[in-house]
Parts: structure tokens; C-alpha cells; sequence
């Protein structure tokens, strides 16, 4: 790759990386790791879903027929002859002229076409006379009902045969139920990516740690580490480098067998940003400057594993706002592909700006804002002040505002309509 210095775009960019980035193969997963991944074939249901007919109430299964006219003043009354519970199916049919009693989810006897729910006949009058259950071997019946009331048809939920998932369905709990409902025990999914996720800096300290003069705690690793659990890959966090050539090269290794190597700080021109010098020398490293704020610092190389295999490497910039709005723009979609997701990676919605965003310098802007849904439609506002060192202006957003580089440089009055991205955890705002 040969090394670009120009500004290029955010799309270029994250077209760039993708361009690195295969999906993983499949493998077979026990039902609950199949979760937030990405189904790899389609399935088909070996049965009917439920397999048998069934009681959707506790009452009485009886023949349609016997009941038809019957009604609170002229009741018909059946003698109960049996009762059936879940997962205990009756030994008998259900004759004419005969009631059984019957609980949720028991198999209906043959012969029953209709239950007669506990509340629509006279069981409740009967006990308060002081009827004991096995008292019960009369039932009036107070309602007419329709015909196949409260049975649950065989198949009703999934027909026998038919494909209930295709390929490419990402499954989320519903799914895993569904699954767990025709008895698969594993299913294939594509491989869970695993993201190696290493910060560097001499300023650094871990989060339980003592604070010396002049230090910070590293929070990077935790919140990139948390993006990545959000996608539904697997973080890898590495100890933190110091920023000498020696201490990231060593460290570095840990995180080869990785998917994707995410590598937090040091892209910037300063003296100690010597992760791109050394990820050069280990692999080839395209070193960037992207149009847009913040995270206008980004390192994007390939480094090669002891097999000859290798890992693509994003170097996001150190200030925390930068990483995490870099994260999203370009290492998200790239987990995304490894792990055989469907688009979009970026929700859109339009919205009525509260605010007045002032002019930048031509860069795509990426502002933490709040998304409201109002009775006029959507409203946006800035979270407050948007250093990129301010975390916590990040913690209170739930989207992110776009301000395309052309708009940036004449920056938008109040009352503009403006572009944001739904944030991932925060779909739901655009249903
Ligand atoms: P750098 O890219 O190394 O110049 O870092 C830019 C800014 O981000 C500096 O203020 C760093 O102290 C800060 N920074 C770098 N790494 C981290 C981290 N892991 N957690 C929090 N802040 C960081
Ligand atoms: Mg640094």
C-alpha cells in the first residue's frame, strides 16, 4: 500500500478498510453463542411447531356439537369423564355426549374440537357449593362458544418443512427461541470476530490503578471494548503500550490471532505517536488524514501473522471522542463484515435543528447530539460543548449529527434540517 498523506474522505476511507475485510467462515455453535451472529444457512423445520393439537386455556375439551345453543339460563351439562394435563396425553378419545377436563398445553383428546375455558361454566358455582376436583364429574357449560375455540392447531406456530430463517438473518433472542423450538442444539452461524484492542501512551494507568502526577486512566481500551461487545464480537484486551518502538512491538504479538487489530492513540505527528513507525515496520501501514472531526488522525495497515496469514489494523486517534466516533464510522463496519452482517451499519433519519452549529473548516463534522421524535417529527440538539477530549458528551448522546463538508464551512442556522445517525443501542428511536 503506499502511503497517502491527503486528506480523503470519510466514505473513501471506510471503503478503503472494507476492501480488507472478509467475512469469516462458518462454524457450528451451541444454540445460545449463536446470538447476535449471523445465521449461516438457511433452516428448514423438521416438524410442526407444536407438533400436536392443544389447549390454549385450562377448561373443559368437549364436542362442539354437544354445547351448540347451550347458554347461562340453559345450560348444557356433560359428565366429565377424565383429565388431561400438559405433556400427559389422554388414553382415551373424547366420545359424544362427554366433557374432559383440560389444562394449557395438554394434547386435545381425539374427538375434541372445542375447550371451554374454566370462567364460561358453572366450575366456580359448583366449588362454592363446596365440589371437591374430584367432585367435578358433571360440568354445566355457560357459553356457546365457536366452533375450535381455545385449541391450538398442530403447526400453528411453524408448518413442517417450511424455511423459518434464511442465510443472513443476524438472530437475536426470538430466533434462539425459535431455533430452541424445532430442538436444534447447535446452529450455524458465522464465526464470532475477535478484536484485539491494544491502547498506547506513557500517560496511561488501568482503571483500579493509582493516579502518579501527570497521569490518566485509559479508557479507551473500556469503551472500545464495549462497542466491540456491542456488535457482538469478542474483545481482546491487550496491556497497555508504552510508547517506545521496543514496548509496542512486544506487546503488539498478543493480539496477531486476532480478527481485527484496533490500536487506540499515537497516530498523531507529535514526537511519541510512534504507532504508525512501528506498525509500518511490521506490516504495511497507510497512514491518513480524514476529513473529518473529530478523528481527523487514522492509520489503517495490514499486519502479517508468523503464518503468512494477516490483520487488518485500524489506528484510531487517542483523544476519546475521536476513538469512539472513529470506532463507529470505520471499525464497525468492518466487524460488520466479518461477521456476515447486514446493512446499514449507519441509520439516517432527518431532523429540525434546536441549535446553531458554527462554521468549521470543511471537515465532516460528527456532533454528539440528542434525537426527540416530537408531534412536528424529529428534533435534534447538541449535547453541549463537543471537545474531543470531553467523554461525557458522549455518554450523552444518542445519535450523531452529520454535518456534511460542504455545510460545515457556513455552519447551520436553528430551524435547518439537518442529517443524523441513530447511535447502535438506539435503533429503536426511528421505529
Ligand atoms: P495521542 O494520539 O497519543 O496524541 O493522544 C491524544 C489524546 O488522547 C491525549 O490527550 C491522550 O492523553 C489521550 N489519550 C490517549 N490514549 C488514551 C486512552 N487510552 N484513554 C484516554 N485518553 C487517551
Ligand atoms: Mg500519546
Amino acid at each position: 500500500m503506499p502511503v497517502t498523506e491527503v486528506l480523503i474522505s470519510v466514505s473513501e476511507a471506510r471503503e478503503r478498510i472494507l476492501a480488507h475485510v472478509t467475512t469469516l467462515p462458518t462454524e457450528n455453535a451451541p444454540l445460545l453463542q449463536a446470538l447476535n451472529r449471523v445465521l449461516a444457512k438457511d433452516v428448514y423445520a423438521p416438524f410442526n411447531v407444536p407438533p400436536m393439537a392443544n389447549s390454549a386455556m385450562d377448561g373443559y375439551a368437549v364436542r362442539w356439537d354437544d354445547i351448540r345453543g347451550t347458554g347461562p339460563t340453559t345450560p348444557v351439562s356433560l359428565p366429565v369423564v377424565g383429565q388431561v394435563a400438559a405433556g400427559h396425553p389422554s388414553a382415551v378419545p373424547l366420545r359424544s355426549g362427554q366433557a374432559m377436563r383440560i389444562m394449557t398445553g395438554a394434547p386435545v383428546p381425539d374427538g375434541c374440537d372445542t375447550v371451554v375455558q374454566f370462567e364460561e361454566t358453572d366450575e366456580m358455582e359448583r366449588r362454592a357449593r363446596g365440589a371437591s376436583s374430584a367432585d367435578l364429574t358433571e360440568i354445566g357449560i355457560l357459553n356457546p362458544m365457536t366452533r375450535g375455540a381455545n385449541v391450538r392447531e398442530a403447526g400453528g406456530d411453524v408448518v413442517s418443512g417450511t424455511r423459518i430463517f434464511t442465510a443472513g438473518t443476524l438472530l437475536r433472542a426470538a430466533h434462539v427461541g425459535v431455533l430452541a423450538s424445532i430442538g436444534l442444539a447447535t446452529v450455524p452461524v458465522i464465526r464470532r470476530p475477535l478484536v484485539a484492542i491494544m491502547a498506547t501512551g506513557d500517560e496511561l494507568k488501568e482503571p483500579g490503578e493509582l493516579l502518579g502526577p501527570g497521569q490518566i486512566y485509559n479508557s479507551n481500551s473500556y469503551a472500545i471494548a464495549a462497542q466491540v461487545l456491542a456488535t457482538g464480537a469478542e474483545p481482546l484486551v491487550l496491556p497497555i503500550a508504552r510508547d517506545t518502538i521496543a514496548d509496542l512491538t512486544t506487546k503488539l504479538e498478543a493480539g496477531l490471532r486476532a480478527d481485527l487489530f484496533i490500536t487506540s492513540a499515537g497516530v498523531s505527528t507529535g514526537e511519541y505517536d510512534l504507532v504508525k513507525d512501528v506498525l509500518g515496520q511490521q506490516g504495511t501501514m497507510d497512514f491518513w488524514r480524514v476529513r473529518m472531526r473529530p478523528g481527523k488522525p487514522l492509520a489503517f495497515g495490514l499486519l502479517p501473522r508468523r503464518d503468512g496469514t494477516i490483520v487488518p489494523h485500524l489506528g484510531l486517534p487517542g483523544n476519546p471522542v475521536s476513538s469512539m466516533v472513529a470506532f463507529d464510522q470505520f471499525a464497525r463496519p468492518a466487524i460488520y463484515k466479518l461477521a456476515g452482517r447486514p446493512a446499514p451499519t449507519h441509520p439516517e433519519v432527518d431532523a429540525e435543528l434546536d441549535d446553531t452549529i458554527g462554521p468549521g473548516d470543511g471537515r465532516r463534522a460528527f456532533a454528539r447530539a440528542v434525537l426527540t421524535k416530537q408531534l412536528d417529527g424529529y428534533h435534534v440538539r447538541l449535547t453541549g460543548p463537543q471537545g474531543s477530549n470531553l467523554l461525557t458528551s458522549m455518554a450523552a448522546a444518542n445519535c450523531l449529527l452529520v454535518v456534511p463538508e460542504e455545510q460545515d464551512i457556513q455552519g447551520i442556522a436553528a430551524g435547518g434540517r439537518v442529517t443524523v445517525q441513530v447511535l447502535e443501542g438506539f435503533e429503536d428511536l426511528l421505529a
